[in-house]
């Protein structure tokens, strides 16, 4: 992994080079963006302070000046892009740029130089996996450069309710509605592009309300968005309308529809296999099980928390207070 970062990244360095001459080339074009992303970036800023940032830091803490956007390849047509923020999933090819998720607006003209660097096409389709704004951030920067945005619909309407907060009688601005979804479903929706069918389902609430899975059928991989992640437990937004059983419910979906060759590109951590997401789902019922008898013996919240019933699994998965929380606050309700 540490040797396929490197090679990538000396190929970035490369390819750096060859964007300056192609720079002079396309000056005015890139002019002509970037005034388009400043002009919408202090609007893409009021209207994040909205959203709900209580679980993901904030833009004005963030520093985007040195986040160097990393491509990493998985097949002949199909990146991902590693930013800061959500995995950003790439298909390539004669169809147009096809991608998932769009991490911090500050980002995307670095993230459109790399996709530059990889596709002389544009960007036709952005899919959103959800609404945090580590995954949406772009979305404006996106519209503006042409792109479709598509997302299930719980994704449009909290992100409109972002923008008027809460209102959603409220009309909104041409700018505004650029960074939304123009196209939303509610169980799935299927492109066919660049050799491969690309299954966009949703399978219930999870992380949030409105996760989308991206499955490249002939290509075997999926984007999981932020329901399947490898850098910490499960994240619970029930501010955003998750929940931990939904969570448990998707990674058996995604093992059911999944086999050993399957690669699972998570919204945030590395590129992995079934093995991993079955690992995960055995922990997560074991953790489930410990809290429900915890429960059945008349625990609160407050020992359940305290009663290290997670112990074994803490260095490698961190603080478990959110995820024992969201899975007591469920179990006691049942
Ligand atoms: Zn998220």
């Amino acid at each position: 992994m540490e040797k396929l970062t490197d090679t990538m990244k000396a190929k970035t360095t490369i390819t750096t080079g060859f964007n300056k001459v192609m720079q002079l080339k396309s000056k005015t074009m890139q002019f002509k963006r970037r005034n388009n992303i400043f002009n919408v970036f202090f609007r893409t800023i009021s209207a994040l302070a909205f959203l709900s940032l209580t679980i993901e830091p904030t833009l004005a803490q963030q520093d985007f000046s040195q986040v160097e956007i990393i491509p990493h390849q998985l097949t002949d047509n199909i990146y991902y892009l590693e930013g800061q923020g959500g995995n950003i999933g790439v298909s390539i090819g004669e169809d147009g740029v096809f991608m998932i998720d769009d991490q911090f607006a500050p980002l995307s003209e670095k993230i459109l130089d790399t996709l530059e660097d990889l596709s002389d096409q544009p960007v036709r389709f952005v899919i959103n996996t959800h609404q945090h704004p580590d995954h949406i951030g772009g979305n404006q920067n996106m519209g503006r450069e042409g792109a479709v945005i598509v997302a299930h619909e719980n994704v449009r309407t909290a992100l409109a309710a972002g923008f008027t907060n809460g209102d959603l009688a409220q009309a909104l601005t041409a700018d505004q509605r650029i960074g939304l979804p123009i196209v939303t479903f509610t169980d799935s929706v299927d492109f066919h592009l660049n050799g491969d069918d690309i299954h966009v389902f949703y399978n219930g609430s999870g992380h949030t309300n409105g996760d989308s899975f991206v499955f490249f059928r002939q290509s075997n991989i999926i984007h999981t968005g932020d329901v399947f992640r490898t850098v910490a437990y499960p994240r619970v937004d029930v501010g955003a309308g998750g929940t931990f059983h939904g969570i448990v419910a998707s990674y058996e979906k995604l093992l059911e529809i999944s086999d050993a060759n399957t690669r699972f590109l998570p919204g945030h951590g590395v590129v992995s296999t079934q093995a991993d997401v079955l690992s995960q789902l055995q922990m997560f019922k074991t953790i489930a099980n410990r809290v429900q008898n915890a429960i059945d013996d008349g625990m609160s919240l407050e020992q359940v928390l305290a009663a290290g019933l997670t112990a074994e699994y803490d260095a490698r998965w961190g603080d478990p207070q959110g995820m024992l929380t969201a899975v007591f606050n469920e179990l006691i309700i049942r």
